[in-house]
């Protein structure tokens, strides 16, 4: 082990978030933490007290048999004094306890609180971000635990610390170089575990995917919607051997470690115990010797004892911080992640009425070398129908995830009534563009709440349900299931009950139809589980309830999408033919190709 400034600030690592999580209590309960803080003081402070009052104790009682003049009172009270201390002591301990278990709770709730907080404000492309995704169910997982412990070693430590030096203070009267023996000889052991504890920091940070694999296999062998595949193509086994393979390489690691801390521990204990029991043997000889009375011996080995015990406490405190540490780094690393904060302030456009333009855009997937959609240009004037036509993968979805806002263009802009998407106030926008997408949220929320969640402000809005699930074709299904709206949904809670593909989808589209402020209207291929006869109805119906509005649609029917108004057709990313259903047969292209191909299946 060297001494390097470099391995100084390592040793000193397991303090790093020390601050942060005294702080995280102070700003959750000022009152607990302030009585903590007493607590910790008293707990603290009072061992020493009390081994001092010990020694008045013994050398009273000398005192008492040599003069031979009975029990003098002064000694009773010494005894009942020292009672008094050592409840205070236990009372000390029991506040900090009481304490923690009801800061548990509340820091548990604020650490959750402050971690759903920052996710609301994520761009979508973090959570795509796997080492990102990380840090954030790594940081949910323990969120409840691990500030807390931190706090509680941080306490301990100065808990132990305080009586550390107070017994240092009465030993100082017998000798210095006790003080000294009793410093030095805790220090190796100080220093080794502080250094094992943060090896075993970066070994937790740098197997960090390793973890995630495995959680992700867990998942996937434990929830429900993945033990349906999981049986059917018997993937358990595999998976399962996957998961001990992963334990088995980790664990090796672990024990590494492991074996090396305790090694280093015991030996450099050794020097400790070594120490103590030397000095032992000072202070009985001293006293025999006649130099310090038969109290101050007791009270001597008294702090020697309590003085060790310390020690140790110190070092377990230690060696659970760095874990604590870890979940912190990782806490704080996610809370501070940067956010593009990129909303504009406008709630009108330059040019009202203009509609939705592309205008050169390009798009590439963070990470990705390929540009997912290039030089897209597009006009849709209000009360205009666009369906959207192209083989999959060629982009049509990334190009209504730009137009949502959910990633920005790498090349390009977006308009909306002749201002850029990104000046636009974000809240103004969302309220102006409704999305329904092919992979559409199930929630698991009775029914009618399932369609409300296309307008927040009509959330529970029963009127409003029944109209869109009349819209979206809903109606009729949703009336024979036993609870009609109110029906749970999924298997999550009690009672709940599972819908088919396709009444899924139309509770989708019913979601889409609660959006009656939007002007613009996006559906991406939610039809797709319905039958084609269902589907065109829907979409006749959703063209007729967006006369004045713009519609996108996608889907990979050509009895609907002939519908709309102007048709485009992406081919990688690029926009290879656009103009109506008649003029695009007539140009003999790739729609006419695809279109005829369709209708020969049909024949
Ligand atoms: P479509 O909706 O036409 O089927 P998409 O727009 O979903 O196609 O995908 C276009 C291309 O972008 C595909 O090559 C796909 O692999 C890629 N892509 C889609 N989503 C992502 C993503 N989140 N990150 C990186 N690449 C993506």
């Amino acid at each position: 082990m060297s001494t390097s400034p470099h391995s100084w600030r390592q040793y000193l690592g397991v303090f790093r978030y020390s601050r942060r999580a005294i702080e995280l209590v102070w700003q959750t309960s000022r009152a607990l933490t302030f009585i903590l803080a007493i607590a910790t003081l008293v707990a603290g402070l009072l061992p020493a007290a009390a081994a001092w009052v010990g020694q008045l104790i013994v050398d009273g009682v000398v005192a008492a048999i040599e003069a031979d003049a009975g029990i003098p009172e002064r000694l009773l009270w010494l005894v009942a004094l020292e009672g008094g201390i050592i409840a205070g002591i236990a009372g000390g301990q029991r506040a900090i306890q009481t304490v923690q278990s009801l800061l548990r709770a509340q820091l548990g709730q604020r650490v959750n609180v402050m971690i759903l907080e920052k996710a609301q404000t994520l761009q979508l492309a973090d959570f795509e971000d796997s080492e990102f995704y990380d840090k954030l169910t790594r940081a949910r997982r323990e969120a409840s635990s691990r500030p807390l412990s931190l706090v509680n070693r941080t306490f301990g430590l100065i808990q132990n610390g305080l009586s550390l030096a107070s017994f240092a203070g009465l030993l100082f009267a017998f000798s210095p170089w006790a003080v000294a023996i009793l410093v030095l000889a805790g220090l190796p052991q100080f220093f080794s575990e502080a250094k094992f504890s943060g090896d075993a920091f970066r070994l937790f940070r740098w197997r960090s995917p390793d973890t995630r694999q495995q959680m992700y296999l867990e998942t996937v062998l434990a929830r429900e919607d993945s033990a349906k595949e999981v049986k059917l193509f018997q993937l358990g086994p595999l998976l399962l051997q996957r998961y001990r393979d992963i334990f088995e390489r980790l664990y090796r690691e672990d024990r590494s470690l492991t074996l090396r801390r305790d090694l280093w521990g015991f030996g450099l204990g050794l020097i400790a115990t070594l120490a103590f029991y030397a000095t032992y043997a000072w202070i009985v000889m001293s006293t025999v010797a006649g130099a310090i009375t038969l109290g101050q011996m007791t009270m001597y080995l008294a702090v020697f004892r309590q003085g060790q015990s310390a020690v140790s406490a110190s070092l377990t405190a230690i060696s659970g911080m760095y874990e604590d540490n870890l979940y912190l780094s990782n806490l704080y690393e996610y809370l501070e992640q940067p956010v593009s904060t990129g909303t504009g302030e406008a709630t009108t456009g330059a040019i009202p009425n203009d509609g939705l333009r592309f205008e050169g855009v390009s798009f590439r997937y963070p990470g990705s070398e390929q540009f997912a959609l290039e030089s897209i240009d597009l006009h849709l004037a209000p009360g205009q129908t666009l369906a959207l036509v192209g083989a999959n993968g060629s982009g049509k979805t990334t190009l209504i995830k730009l137009l949502a806002g959910l990633y920005t263009p790498s090349a390009g802009c977006i308009r909306l009534d002749g201002t850029d998407l990104r000046d636009w106030d974000s809240t103004t926008l969302r309220q102006r563009i409704g999305i329904i997408f092919q992979d559409f949220m199930r929630y698991q929320l009775p029914v009618g709440e399932n369609i409300g969640a296309g307008d927040v402000t009509h959330f529970q809005d029963e009127a409003r349900w029944q109209q869109a699930a009349r819209q979206g074709l809903a109606d009729a299904f949703i009336e024979e299931i036993p609870g009609g709206y109110h029906a749970q949904l999924g298997r999550w809670f009690k009672d709940g009950r599972e819908l088919s593909g396709g009444q899924w989808q139309k509770i989708a589209v019913a979601r889409a139809f609660m959006r009656e402020e939007a002007d613009v209207l996006v559906l991406d291929e939610p039809t797709a589980a319905m039958d084609a006869a269902a589907e065109a109805e829907i979409f006749a119906h959703f063209r007729e309830l967006t006369r004045d509005r713009m519609a996108i649609l996608i889907s990979h029917r050509f009895s609907t999408v002939r519908m709309a108004d102007e048709i485009a057709v992406i081919d990688g990313g690029r926009i290879i033919e656009r103009g109506s259903h008649d003029s695009l047969l007539a140009r003999e292209g790739q729609y006419a190709h695809l279109f005829q191909l369709q209708a020969a299946g049909y024949q």
